[in-house]
């Protein structure tokens, strides 16, 4: 059985796509062919579900990363898990998504870069 590629260690049962902006879940075999699919576990649709209804991930506007602290100005920001001086970054060449606490989580497990600031999670 093929592994969910959202969360890596439940079974897929459903299979994924995005179609004008929304995600589409359906049994493997009844999606629409010419979409580009995903396969992902029952607990990982509910959460792509409730992210989409909450508007998230997004990726964030030049503005919304000005306004992230310390983005690239020096390395107070409170992004965790940086593995290279992030004040090299600029926000051009980098992005950075707002996403929901869950993500959060399993990203910053990963050793991704985030961070979390005013009760709301970001990672780039
Ligand atoms: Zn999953």
């Amino acid at each position: 059985m093929p592994t969910c590629q959202k969360c890596k260690s439940q079974e897929a049962i459903y299979a994924a796509q995005i179609i004008n902006e929304e995600p589409i879940f359906s049994l493997p075999g009844s999606h629409i062919k010419a979409f580009p699919v995903g396969e992902v576990c029952d607990d990982c649709r509910i959460e792509i579900k409730e992210d989409h209804a909450n508007g998230l991930p997004h990726p964030l506007t030049a503005e919304e990363m000005f306004n992230l602290p310390d983005w690239w100005k020096d390395n107070r920001g409170g992004w965790e898990n940086p593995k290279v001086d992030i004040r090299n970054y600029r926000p051009s060449i980098c992005f950075i998504w707002e996403v929901s606490e869950k993500s959060y989580h399993r990203w910053k497990s990963d050793g991704g870069l985030c961070q979390e600031y005013q009760n709301r999670f970001y990672i780039a």
